[in-house]
């Protein structure tokens, strides 16, 4: 076999983001050379860059790996090319006109740092598991460049953030052409000067955009970064949430008008605009504005349209969550759109706030999203409910019962999360036609008839890579500060015990999700780590907002807890929280603990990754939890819930985590038959496994989302326009 037919199928490989929930595909890659895999940070492009034909060639032959390649491009070729998928039998009508999911982050890959947290990671599965399931949606997003941060804690624990530069070709990121060849760019509205003053000289800011593919489907991105734009347009797209009021407006601009424009662009007509959060709600005055233009309509004719065919998920549960922009503000960038749609100030300033008339209200984008979209939905039941009281003005006269805003609970993409060894037990099972089975509900029947040591045994597999993993983080941190190499390796002996309880805690470091709530009380924390029958360790990761000195303190006392003589080895920070630590933890820890503030967990994913593992949730009964608990698949950290004083509501909280730790926890782990299997844990395992993998998944929520929402938009697309 000539290895440029070898070069041109991996390259064909790299250049999805398919390969990511493909394992066979990443061993594929590790295998042709561990080291080098490593050193690229797992992208297979720059990997095949630093690898030359005659090296390629040895190493495929010595390591016969011809037949794997050709078989993993194959693979990929039938699964995209399939015409046999959910999709094509119930959302037909999404192929003529595809579903534009709008969002400020998209969390496909370790390798493309373009999202902070949980609602970047929703978003990278929605798209894949729309992809799997057949059902055509384009993601529109923006080109961070300089993505979200590496974080590293110097001696005394505090955060520092490193930016990387983003390297085009090194990730499957193609710039979209036009009919010359060059790479397309979309204008953005120019901006006029503060108001009061005279405009300053309209500016003209393009943005240039890249396609990422994602299994059959895309992601257009984004990228004001480019040399004909003034240096302070340039920086738009750099950082992601980094910025001022002034900054994030206009970011948000360039993804909802500049995303319309850019699907325009590309000659994509979209059926329904789903927006992923209020950060994107600017679409909804573009699509407007080009309904107009298009149909010679006025403009509520035109929003009512719109309105038909958007469906908007919010996902703060906080008052304070939510974007708004002062009056003067709008003036600066929206005056051109707004004379575009023919509308005054008043009525454009109308549009964001709950009372229209109210002077003193900021204009907000959760509201005018709420406003514009017929279909509204937070992410959980509780979520829901939340949401339906918090805006209950909106619709005044209305009980919060009777508020138009519904729930889809979130989900996780099966195959980016569950480890390889849990997805092999299903896979034997799996029927030829994969692609009509979603993965999780084929998956249950597996654990159904599997042997629970076998179960048991898989589990310390994933137990004992994990703490390698973490043990390997661990002196890789040591030596960035510079510390003694023998002391380091003496310490990371004892770094763990792949014998004790383990906890995992793992998130973004915001205050309301109290990772130090375990530390009120050193002795009886002592107590529950240390006992030497049943000893308990707990791993950390996360990162704080750059801007967030409360959440940096938080790490910064976990650090010094993890340092101190008592609890040496037995608490460990790991650095950088990404997709790719992420995955590593949800698979390997005994236990995944959530306790954030009630009811501010608007939903709550990383458990879901946990539960897909066999890892037990013990949570609060906030976000998904509510819905996801039924007293044996995980435990309920069981807390009379909110309370006015927030001191209260913590105190309460904390004592109801130790003694579900105490007393259910640390006792069911440790119970264990004579061959030192836990049988009564293995059964919460499988009873987690059986009721939360499939209802929790991805593939559950885009059906959801398509049948609820997405199929009703279109078809009331489909009544008021002639096509
Ligand atoms: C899943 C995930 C999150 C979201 O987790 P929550 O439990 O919803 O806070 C955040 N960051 C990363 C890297 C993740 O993988």
């Amino acid at each position: 076999m000539s290895v440029t037919l070898l070069r041109t199928k991996l390259e064909m490989i790299a250049r999805n983001f398919w390969w990511t929930w493909h394992p066979e595909v990443t061993e594929l890659f590790r295998d042709l050379d561990p080291s080098l895999w490593r050193e690229v940070k797992h992208r297979p492009l720059a990997f095949l860059a630093r690898m030359d034909d005659a090296v390629l060639e040895d190493r495929a032959r010595a390591l016969a790996l011809e037949t794997r390649i050709l078989r993993a491009a194959r693979r990929m070729d039938d699964e995209l090319k399939s015409h046999n998928t959910w999709g094509d039998r119930h959302a037909g009508v999404l192929k003529v006109r595809p579903v534009a999911y709008f969002s400020a982050e998209f969390g496909v890959h370790e390798s493309m740092p373009i999202y902070s947290g949980g609602l970047g990671i929703l978003a990278g599965d929605h798209v894949k598991a729309a992809a799997d399931l057949g059902v055509p949606l384009v993601g529109v997003g923006l080109l961070y460049r300089q993505g979200y941060f590496t974080q590293r804690l110097d001696a005394s624990g505090w955060q520092q953030e490193e930016f990387e530069h983003l390297d085009t070709n090194l990730l499957p990121l193609e710039p979209a052409l036009g009919p010359d060849g060059k790479q397309l760019t979309v204008k953005v509205d120019p901006e006029t000067g503060p108001a009061g003053s005279a405009a300053s000289a309209a500016v003209e800011v393009r943005a240039a955009l890249w396609i990422a593919r994602v299994g059959r489907n895309r992601i257009v991105l984004l990228d004001t970064d480019i040399p004909s734009n003034p240096e302070e347009y340039r920086e738009i797209t750099h950082r992601l949430y980094w910025g001022d009021q002034q900054s994030r407006i206009r970011q948000e601009l360039v993804l909802g008008v500049g995303g319309m424009r850019a699907l325009r662009a590309l000659g994509i007509r979209p059926s329904v605009l789903h927006l992923n959060e209020g950060h994107s709600a600017f679409a909804l005055l573009e699509a407007i504005r080009q309904d107009m233009q298009e149909d010679g309509i006025d403009f509520d004719t035109a929003a009512e349209r719109v309105s038909e065919r958007s469906v908007f998920t919010t996902h703060t549960p906080v008052p304070a969550g939510h974007d708004r922009f002062p009056r003067a503000m709008m003036a600066q960038h929206l005056s051109t759109m707004r004379a575009a749609l023919g509308i005054d100030e008043a009525k454009l300033l109308g549009l964001g706030r709950v009372d229209p008339a109210s002077e003193a209200e900021n204009f907000c984008m959760t509201v005018l999203a709420l406003k514009l979209c017929n279909r509204c939905n937070g992410v959980s039941a509780v979520h829901g409910d939340v949401s339906r009281d918090m805006w209950k003005n909106l619709w005044p006269g209305r009980k919060s019962s009777e508020v138009p805003i519904g729930h889809i609970t979130n989900g996780v993409h099966v195959r980016s999360w569950i480890a390889r060894e849990m997805l092999q037990i299903a896979e034997h099972r799996l029927p030829a036609d994969f692609a009509m089975a979603p993965s999780a509900a084929v998956f249950e029947d597996s654990i159904r008839t599997i042997s629970s040591g076998s179960l048991w045994e898989m589990h310390q597999v994933l137990k004992s890579h994990l703490i390698s993993f973490v043990r390997q983080r661990f002196v890789e941190q040591e030596q960035r500060r510079g510390a003694d190499p023998r002391k380091s390796a003496a310490r990371v002996g004892h770094l763990l015990d792949p014998r004790a309880l383990t906890l995992g805690f793992a998130r973004r470091f915001a205050t309301y999700k109290r990772a130090t709530l375990f530390m009120r009380d050193r002795e009886r924390l002592e107590r529950l780590l240390c006992n030497p029958e049943r000893p308990v360790q707990m791993i950390f990761a996360g990162k704080s907002h750059p801007r967030d000195d409360g959440g940096k303190a938080l790490i910064r006392e976990i650090t010094e807890l993890a340092r101190s003589a008592t609890f040496d080895g037995r608490i460990v920070f790991l650095e950088d929280y990404d997709i790719a630590s992420a995955r590593m933890l949800v698979q390997g820890v005994d236990v995944w603990v959530n306790n954030p503030r009630r009811p501010e967990e608007a939903c709550g994913t990383s458990g879901m990754k946990a539960a897909l593992n066999g890892v037990l949730n013990c949570s609060i009964a906030d976000g998904w939890w509510v819905e996801a608990w039924d007293g044996t698949n995980g435990f309920t950290i069981d807390s009379p819930g909110p309370h006015s004083d927030p001191l209260v509501q913590d105190e309460r909280d904390y004592a109801a985590l130790m003694d579900v730790l105490e007393q259910q926890v640390v006792p069911l782990f440790y119970d264990r038959a004579a061959d030192g299997v836990p049988q009564g844990w293995i059964e919460r395992m499988k009873q987690s496994l059986l009721t939360l993998g499939w209802r929790f998944s991805a593939d559950r929520m885009v059906m959801d989302y398509t049948t609820g929402a997405y199929l009703p938009a279109a078809r009331g697309l489909s009544r008021s326009l002639s096509y």
